[in-house]
């Protein structure tokens, strides 16, 4: 009965590895939570609607607009989706033909792209990004694009936290125009915001930028993101969005977030998560079972371990919940750590000094 079942269901379905979340790996109520990217610390709304009869708003246009002052783009050139795993998604459902068009891919990155493509049974022509300065192979890229509706990019990138060298993104952007989108995923950009992508957006109409509420405004919990484009693209997408994605609470907090006071206290959150960064780099730089830490421009750095398995279930054991990459392509022994908050970054050294010396000498 259940043999038949799974029969039904679409062959690349069947054949699907699906996106493994950091909340469905694990991690209990307590652990420190270093697997996510979220914010370390909460920030507290209050839902100022109280009713909720009527639907939504298509398009919450307060948020738009608040968005749109935060960024300096007209509303016009801004969709917002539940999430930017949302704007990938449609991005796919508006641009490419199954079994037809393909999207270029580029790991180690975000796997949400692979998995949004597959779902649509979308082709994948993977290019892998150069090993350990993680930038684009543009002459491999150049050579694959017949049939390619999409490149998706991460910048800084997910989850070696780097960033993509500006000169190579627009490059990339006049090879491809009139021809296929490039999509910039800038989910981290707050982080690094002098090299966000939306100046170039009224040079080149191919240009796609996802953004999120998710990790920056520490608002993971509202499923909140944009997409950033020609008008004509962002049109195009309202085509295949659901009547009423963002919910009445969703938009209530969002633009709560987006007030230029709650502004202002991200901007200092991000300060003091880059401190944190950059104590936690130092503080590894001089642990014995660190084999290499990656530059990171974002709330997270990818690190290479000797002992990379031990020292993941360890931690784990002990409520420290980090994310394992080493499955990635080319990041053999790599685990990415979160940044949290300078008590949660004692700990986790406190645990690889001991870890270091009850198993390196
Ligand atoms: C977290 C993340 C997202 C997902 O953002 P949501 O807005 O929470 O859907 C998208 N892209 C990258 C690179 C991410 O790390």
């Amino acid at each position: 009965m259940k043999n038949k079942i799974l029969k039904l269901s679409r062959d690349n379905i069947q054949n699907l590895t699906p996106y493994q979340s950091a909340r469905s790996i694990g991690g209990t109520d307590g652990s420190i939570l270093l697997n996510a990217n979220e914010s370390p610390l909460p920030v507290a709304f209050k839902l100022k609607k109280k009713i909720f009869n009527r639907y939504p708003e298509c398009q919450p246009y307060n948020l738009i607009l608040l968005y749109s002052d935060y960024i300096n783009l007209s509303c016009e050139q801004i969709l917002v989706t539940r999430g930017a795993d949302e704007g990938i998604e449609l991005l796919i459902k508006a641009f490419c033909q199954p079994r037809r068009d393909a999207i270029i891919y580029c790991p180690p990155t975000y796997d949400m792209y692979r998995v949004s493509a597959q779902i649509a049974d979308i082709h994948i022509k993977t290019i892998p990004t150069i090993k350990n300065t993680w930038q684009l192979d543009l002459p491999n890229i150049q050579c694959n694009l017949i049939g390619v509706k999409l490149i998706y990019i991460c910048n800084p990138n997910n989850p070696t936290g780097n960033l993509i060298l500006q000169n190579d993104l627009i490059s990339l952007l006049k090879m491809t125009v009139g021809q296929c989108l490039v999509v910039i995923d800038e989910a981290y950009i707050e982080f690094t915001p002098t090299n966000t992508m939306t100046n170039y957006l009224s040079k080149y109409s191919n240009l796609v930028i996802l953004r999120t509420l998710s990790k920056a405004f520490a608002l993971a919990g509202i499923r909140c993101g944009f997409t950033l484009s020609h008008p004509e693209i962002i049109n195009t997408l309202k085509k295949v969005i659901s009547p009423y994605p963002i919910s009445i609470p969703v938009a209530d907090i969002a633009i709560q977030a987006l007030k230029t006071k709650n502004i202002q206290l991200m901007r200092n959150r991000v300060l003091s998560l880059n401190n944190n960064r950059t104590w936690l780099i130092e503080k590894l730089q001089h642990i014995p079972c660190v084999e290499k830490v990656f530059v990171s421009h974002a709330n997270y750095i990818l690190v290479k371990f000797f002992m990379f398995k031990k020292i993941f279930d360890t931690l784990w054991k002990k409520g420290i919940i980090l994310r394992n990459q080493n499955e990635k392509n080319n990041l053999n022994k790599c685990i990415r750590i979160s940044i949290g908050t300078h008590l949660e970054n004692i700990l986790l050294i406190k645990e690889l000094k001991i870890f270091s010396e009850e198993n390196m000498f």
